[in-house]
């Protein structure tokens, strides 16, 4: 397939790449400015675009495990909390133009104040494991939220019963194992682009594989996934789900055949939008010839909006137009949902729920476990510039 990998579609890369780091805990996301419709890529400036893919590869960076760590106790009600928190500031903070002198994106969100917020993200993304800003962000949307919301309201009258309670299990009870924790891996684009962290090189998503299958680790499809969840199979020893961002065509020429070396199977959320876009997008026979081979393909939204940024009606034009595209081009029924840079509202969730879609995916750090409400769940973001080592340290 004739993927291109010229100034155009790196720029657009670059962007997409660049909800990841944003947050962390808001998370940010897996975004990536390639959502753009086309009309607003061309109006903006070459600059610009470098300016938000900077910012882009910010937000994708690796959110950090510690936000996987943080209680998903807290995930359902919170989860609305940090969203908000990630739509206040993370999200304007990883849009922003890093430093590129008032050349806003075209969504412009208020923020861009200091010129320079990729470094900060680059950074977190770089250190795969203990970005500050990441930790920092996790902490208070996972705790703080939950705490200013149920304790002043339960703290009083149940203090001592808590505590006792409290005491109780920490001295005596081990902490309960979840019945299944897996790693659902979240890869973007496919190709040689070392400075975008986005972007993952073939030679260490072939390396990644082969951990993989030498250490005895099972890739998941979104089936047997499904079934983990219902109880219905119990999780393999070592249970791995694969995911892949916005339907690269690189993830059908270069991810496609190093999973086959080894007979692993993965999920794709493309937005049919974009679908075929200057063939740096996958297109409808490529995404069919994937389901074909064992792929299983799910929605992304129609043109990877902010969801959380539109009126109820818009998103459900996102949402409903992402489902029926994918059921009209492939006969593929969605079951999961994958937001499109990790953002969503009350609406957001309400609206999958109507259409049917029983899962979805975030971008907040963490393995997925039972605890997680399933139209939140974790992820875990594979960057471009995680060693071996570091990966291997997200699967544990
Ligand atoms: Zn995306």
């Amino acid at each position: 397939m004739n993927v291109r990998h010229g100034a155009t579609g790196r720029l657009r890369l670059r962007g997409c790449a660049a909800p990841l780091l944003a947050v962390l805990v808001a998370i940010v996301g897996a975004g990536c400015a390639e959502g753009r419709p086309e009309s607003l890529l061309r109006v903006q400036t070459a600059e610009q675009i470098a300016a938000r893919e900077r910012s882009a590869a910010a937000e994708e960076g690796p959110a950090a495990p510690a936000a996987g760590t943080a209680s998903s106790a807290a995930a359902d009600d919170s989860g609305y909390k940090r969203e908000a928190t990630a739509s206040d500031s993370g999200v304007p903070a990883a849009d922003k133009p890093a430093g590129s002198g008032g050349t806003a994106p075209a969504s412009a969100e208020p923020a861009a104040a200091g010129g320079d917020g990729a470094p900060a993200g680059r950074a977190a993304a770089a250190g795969g494991g203990g970005a500050p800003a990441g930790s920092a962000a996790a902490a208070g949307g996972d705790g703080a939220p939950a705490g200013a919301g149920s304790a002043p309201v339960a703290a009083p009258a149940a203090e001592p019963a808590a505590q006792a309670a409290a005491a109780d299990t920490g001295a005596r009870r081990p902490p309960k194992k979840p019945a299944f924790s897996i790693p659902v891996l979240n890869y973007h684009s496919i190709g040689v682009e070392p400075d975008n962290n986005a972007v993952l090189d073939p030679k260490k998503l072939e390396e990644q594989m082969a951990y993989l299958a030498d250490n005895g680790y099972t890739t998941l499809t979104l089936g047997q996934f499904v079934d983990i969840w219902d109880g219905k199979a119990e999780a393999p020893d070592k249970a791995v789900l694969l995911t892949f961002d916005d339907g690269y065509a690189d993830n059908y020429t270069e991810a496609m055949p190093i999973l086959a070396k080894h007979g692993f199977r993965a999920t794709m959320f493309v937005s049919p939008g974009m679908v075929g876009q200057d063939g740096y997008y996958a297109d409808w026979d490529q995404i069919r010839a994937m389901r074909d081979a064992g792929w299983d393909i799910q929605p992304h939204g129609m043109t990877h909006p902010y969801l959380h940024k539109l009126p109820a009606e818009e998103q459900r034009k996102e949402i409903a137009g992402s489902i029926e595209a994918l059921k009209r081009e492939t006969g593929i029924d969605a079951v999961a949902f994958c937001y499109p840079y990790g953002m969503r509202n009350k609406e957001t969730l309400k609206l999958l729920a109507e259409y049917g879609v029983r899962f979805a995916f975030t971008i907040d750090q963490g393995k997925t476990e039972p605890s997680q409400q399933p139209l939140q769940l974790k992820r875990l973001f594979v960057g471009g510039k995680d060693s071996l080592q570091t990966f291997v340290k997200k699967l544990q």
